[in-house]
């Protein structure tokens, strides 16, 4: 059945969420010169924001939902045109009307898994916390130095878990008094929100809130990006204000205060990706190069598109929820990249991004094989 969207209720929803800058587009096309999907298959943001501008758009579209919120063509924009918010606010009317077309229907599990169990993978609430039951991990308590939340993947996904360990390792080496929420962290609500989903977002941030304020948090230690991004910068529309701190950042602190000593090497040759909620959104380019250098025999590679041109994963926006076809995977990109620059090993420090670039490792050849991993679990094999 056709979905019929009305002229003015299109545009008034842009203006409410905020997309209202659609109207300063002046069709130059830039936006479609820098996306990512114009290399792996035709697409128009600039027709997206046109379409937007006279109300034409229809919520059954694709379309709408391709952009991975990756941040290349605000950043670039000559007329201020904030694509990621007008797709947003386009996103909202199918997240209403529970339209998801095609490869989007996927988000409806999550929608259902985050509305009864708090977290994006279907996991258990009760289980949230079991990734540190073998480890020296404390419940957190008022007065501790920090709150670690572990984020969604790095909480359940099996993969992922290895680097909340790691993370946990590198705490507990330099004496950081630290504690988790265990089944009382829930997802942060960043990606759903992306996905138009508001009310949900709202949800989860108060429930997450109320619990931060409830157990007397200050500072918050992250391992997403996508949890950095919505603390530091959509948190504080709930006027509450945590220190966040994404863990590059403190990794680089405590080697320099002396908290943190690298006594073993990694002989191997390594590259990084800069996932786009760190990178392009928020500025964190140094910090992971910075540690990563310090680590005897590591031998640093640039890839080809880093720090501020970094091609995006693929996952953002909440694509890490659907399903993309072979042909379209931006990561197999990113992964021949670091086959190019001759990495051994692509460090990174996003959940989303190592599990698309997993994915893409195994499909390159034996002579080829590039090592996926996070930042802090090359740190936590050499302290
Ligand atoms: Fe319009 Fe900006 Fe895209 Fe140019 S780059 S087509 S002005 S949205």
């Amino acid at each position: 059945m056709e979905t019929v969207t009305p002229f003015k209720e299109i545009i008034d929803v842009i203006k409410e969420k905020g997309g209202d800058s659609l109207k300063y587009c002046y069709q130059c096309g830039l936006c479609d010169s820098v996306c990512p999907w114009n290399r792996v298959r035709q697409f128009s943001m600039r027709k997206v924001v046109r379409q937007g501008v006279f109300g034409l758009t229809e919520i059954e579209q694709e379309e709408i939902w391709r952009c991975s919120t990756c941040g290349t063509c605000p950043s670039r924009c000559p007329r201020g045109v904030n694509q990621i918010e007008a797709g947003i606010a386009l996103r909202t009317m199918g997240a209403e009307y529970d339209v998801y077309p095609g490869h989007v229907s996927t988000i409806r599990n999550v929608v259902a898994s985050l509305t009864s169990e708090g977290n994006s993978i279907g996991g258990e609430r009760a289980k949230r916390g079991d990734w540190a039951k073998e480890l020296p991990v404390k419940q957190y308590e008022e007065g501790m130095e920090a709150l670690y939340f572990t984020g969604c993947y790095l909480s359940y996904d099996p993969r992922m878990r290895k680097v909340a360990q790691a993370t946990a390792t590198i705490l507990n080496k330099a004496g950081v008094k630290f504690g988790i929420l265990g089944n009382k962290e829930t997802c942060c609500g960043e990606s759903i929100r992306k996905t138009g989903n508001e009310e949900l977002f709202k949800k989860l941030a108060k429930e997450n809130i109320r619990n931060f304020i409830d157990n007397g948090v200050k500072k918050v230690i992250v391992s997403s990006p996508h949890c950095y991004h919505t603390f530091k910068n959509e948190y504080p529309e709930f006027m509450v204000n945590f220190e966040v701190v994404f863990i590059s950042q403190l990794i680089e602190q405590l080697i320099n205060e002396g908290r943190l000593t690298i006594k073993g090497e990694f002989a191997k040759k390594v590259t990084y990706h800069d996932p786009c909620y760190l990178g392009r959104h928020n500025g964190v380019y140094d910090e992971p190069r910075n540690v990563l250098k310090k680590v005897p025999g590591l031998q640093f590679t640039e890839m080809a598109d880093n720090r501020e041109s970094a091609l995006c994963c693929g996952g953002g926006g909440g694509r890490i929820w659907m399903e993309t076809p072979k042909e379209e995977r931006f990561a197999d990109l990113r992964l021949r990249q670091a086959v190019n620059a001759g990495a051994e090993v692509l460090a990174t420090s996003c959940p989303y991004c190592i599990t698309n670039f997993t994915d893409s490792s195994l499909d390159l050849a034996d002579d080829e094989k590039v090592e996926v991993k996070d930042l802090t679990e090359i740190i936590a094999e050499v302290i």
